[in-house]
C-alpha cells in the first residue's frame, strides 16, 4: 500500500509548497521509491484553464489532456514523472461531481452534506489509482485559516485515521520571518499557524520553516516545544540562489531522511544530487549569456509564461550559458521601436496566447526576425502569427488572418468545423474539434533531410497541444514554394504542426507546447537548438 504524505502552507502563500514537495519527491525517488505527486487547489474553477494568467499564472497541460496548475510543471521537472488528469483537483470539480450525483439521485434521498459527501469525494480523489505507487505527496493550495481550505483538512485529516496513522504522514510549511529592526527571527508566526491547524485535527509531524537566514538551535527548538514537534523534524529551508539548490538544500537538512524514519523505512540507495549539483553551478557561476525577447501578452506576470521561462533556463543549462529574459508587452509594442527594443537580442520567441489584442505587434516583429535573420521560434500562437505574416507579406495575401480575432478576411487560420462547414471534406483526427481546444499528447510525423527532424533525431514524435485554431493545410504547397516548409504534420497529414523557413539560419514555428516536457536534468532539443543558434547569431 502507497504511504501518503500531506503538504500544507501557514502563514502566507507562495512559500514554495510546490518546489518543496516535487524537491521531497526528487530525494524519495533517488532513496530508491516510487512516487506520485497531486495538487489539491481551493478555488472554485472547475479547472484553471478559465482562469486569466494574470489571476492565477500558467496553465500547465497533462499529455492526457487536462488543464491543470503550474505546480504540476515543477512536479513532472523535478521527478520525472508524468502527470496525469487525475493529479489535480478544486473543489469546484469537487463540488460539480457531488452535485450531478445529487441530481441523479444517487445519494438515495440522503441530505448531501459537506462532511461525509464533500470529504468522501476529496478522499476518493486522493487515493484513486494509487495502488502501484510507494509514495503519494499532496499538496493542498491556498493556506491553513482560508475558509475554502478547510473541507480538505477535514478530508486528509479523516483519510489519515482511514489508513491508520502510520501510513500517513502531515508536512506543514510556514514562514520563519527575519526583522531587520530588532535583528530577530519570529517563531511566533509559525505557532500560530500550527495553532490553527491543530485546532481542525491535523498535527504537524515535520514543520519546514521558510526563513531568509538560518534558524539558530535555540529558535527550532522553541518551534519544536511550542507545536509539539520532534526537534529533528523541524527542517529549515533558506532561501536558495536557484530552484535547483532545492532538492540539495533539503537532503543536507536530512528531510528525505525523516520522511523515512517516520514510515519506517531504510533508504533503498544513496541519494544522488550530483545533477542538481552540476546545474547548479552552470547556472550560478557562467558569465556568458544570451538575451532573448519574449514578445507576449502577460509578460508583466512572472508565473503567467512559467514552464517556458525554465525551458529556455534549461536550453542555457545545456549550451553552458545563462539566458536573459527580456520580457517585452506584445500590447504596448508600437511597430516603430521594434527595430530599437530588438537590437540587443540573440533570439525572440513568441508564446502561445488568446485574442487579438497585440497581435500586429507581434506580426511586426516576426517579420524583422524573418528579414534581419534573427533566430526565432514561434510556439502555438506564435507559429499561427508567423504564418500570417509570411501570408501578407511572401504570399501577398494582404488580408491573410485568423478567424479567431478576423471575422473578414481571408481566414488561413482557422476553426475545422469552419472548413467544413464551407464545403471542404477535411478530418484533421478522429476527434471533434468544433468549437472545443485540442488538448494534451498528438503525434507528429517530421520531414526527412529537414532542420526539426535533425533536431528531435527522430521521425514521430509526441507534443503537447492547447488551442482551437489550426493552419488550413490547403495552403501548404504555397508557403513552401516560397521557402517556408511545413516540416511537421499530424499523422494523417491533415494537420500542419511544424513550420520551418529555408535560408535562414533558425527559424521555427510549433503548433504545440514544448515547454510542457522539458527538465532541467533533460533540456528539452528545441530549446538547447534555439539557444544554440542564439549564441551562434552575431
Ligand atoms: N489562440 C490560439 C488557438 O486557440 C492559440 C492558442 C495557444 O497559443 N495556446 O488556436
Amino acid at each position: 500500500m502507497a504511504r501518503y504524505i500531506f503538504v500544507t502552507g501557514g502563514v502566507v502563500s507562495s512559500l514554495g509548497k510546490g518546489l518543496s514537495s516535487a524537491s521531497l519527491a526528487y530525494l524519495l525517488q533517488s532513496r530508491g521509491y516510487k512516487v506520485r505527486l497531486r495538487k489539491l487547489d481551493p478555488y472554485l474553477n472547475v479547472d484553471p484553464g478559465t482562469m486569466s494568467p494574470f489571476q492565477h499564472g500558467e496553465v500547465f497541460v497533462t499529455d492526457d489532456g487536462a488543464e491543470t496548475d503550474l505546480d504540476l510543471g515543477h512536479y513532472e521537472r523535478f521527478s520525472g514523472v508524468t502527470a496525469k488528469k487525475t493529479d489535480n483537483i478544486t473543489t469546484g470539480k469537487i463540488y460539480s461531481d457531488v452535485l450531478r450525483k445529487e441530481r441523479k439521485g444517487q445519494y438515495l434521498g440522503k441530505t448531501v452534506q459537506v462532511i461525509p459527501h464533500i470529504t468522501d469525494r476529496i478522499k476518493e480523489f486522493i487515493n484513486y489509482d494509487t495502488d502501484k505507487e510507494d509514495f503519494v505527496i499532496c499538496e493542498i493550495g491556498g493556506i491553513v485559516g482560508d475558509i475554502e481550505s478547510l473541507p480538505f483538512v477535514e478530508a486528509i485529516r479523516q483519510f489519515s485515521n482511514d489508513i491508520g496513522k502510520k501510513n500517513a504522514l502531515f508536512i506543514h510549511l510556514t514562514l520563519v520571518p527575519y526583522l531587520k529592526a530588532s535583528d530577530e527571527i519570529k517563531t511566533k508566526p509559525t505557532q500560530h499557524s500550527v495553532k490553527e491547524l491543530r485546532s481542525i485535527g491535523v498535527q504537524p509531524d515535520i514543520i519546514i520553516c521558510r526563513s531568509e537566514r538560518p534558524i539558530p538551535l535555540e529558535h527550532r527548538k522553541k518551534i519544536s516545544l511550542f507545536c509539539n514537534v520532534d526537534i529533528k523534524n523541524v527542517i529549515e529551508t533558506v532561501d536558495v540562489k536557484t530552484i535547483y539548490e532545492a532538492p540539495i538544500s533539503f537532503f543536507n537538512q536530512k528531510l528525505d531522511i525523516q520522511v523515512l524514519n517516520y514510515f519506517k523505512l531504510k533508504s533503498k540507495k544513496s541519494a544522488n544530487l550530483n545533477p542538481w549539483k552540476k546545474i547548479t553551478k552552470i547556472t550560478l557561476n557562467t558569465k556568458r549569456h544570451v538575451n532573448i525577447a519574449i514578445i507576449g501578452k502577460y509578460v508583466e506576470l512572472k508565473d503567467a509564461y512559467k514552464s517556458l521561462d525554465e525551458a529556455l533556463t534549461h536550453g542555457g543549462i545545456s549550451n553552458n550559458l545563462k539566458v536573459n529574459l527580456v520580457r517585452i508587452d506584445s500590447e504596448k509594442l508600437k511597430v516603430s521601436e521594434i527595430k530599437n527594443k530588438l537590437k540587443n537580442v540573440s533570439g525572440i520567441l513568441i508564446p502561445g496566447g488568446f485574442g487579438k489584442r497585440g497581435t500586429e505587434g507581434k506580426i511586426e516583429a516576426i517579420r524583422y526576425a524573418r528579414i534581419n535573420k534573427i533566430p526565432f521560434l514561434g510556439i502555438c500562437y506564435g507559429m499561427q502569427m508567423a504564418i500570417i505574416e509570411f501570408a501578407r507579406n511572401q504570399l501577398k495575401i494582404k488580408k491573410a488572418t485568423s478567424s479567431e480575432f478576423d471575422k473578414g478576411g481571408v481566414h488561413i487560420i482557422g476553426l475545422m468545423h469552419e472548413w467544413e462547414k464551407s464545403g471542404r471534406k477535411v478530418k484533421g483526427t478522429d476527434k471533434d474539434l468544433g468549437g472545443t481546444m485540442r488538448l494534451g499528447s498528438y503525434d507528429a510525423i517530421l520531414k526527412n533531410k529537414s532542420k526539426i527532424r535533425d533536431i528531435y533525431k527522430s521521425t514521430l514524435i509526441k507534443e503537447r497541444h492547447r488551442h482551437r485554431y489550426e493552419v488550413d493545410i490547403s495552403y501548404k504547397e504555397k508557403f513552401e514554394k516560397k521557402g517556408l516548409i511545413f516540416s511537421g504534420l499530424s499523422p494523417d497529414h491533415k494537420l500542419p504542426e511544424i513550420v520551418e523557413l529555408k535560408n535562414h539560419p533558425w527559424f521555427i514555428g510549433v503548433q504545440f507546447h514544448p515547454e510542457f516536457k522539458s527538465r532541467p536534468l533533460n533540456p528539452h532539443p528545441l530549446f538547447s537548438s534555439f539557444i544554440k543558434a542564439a549564441k551562434n547569431h552575431r
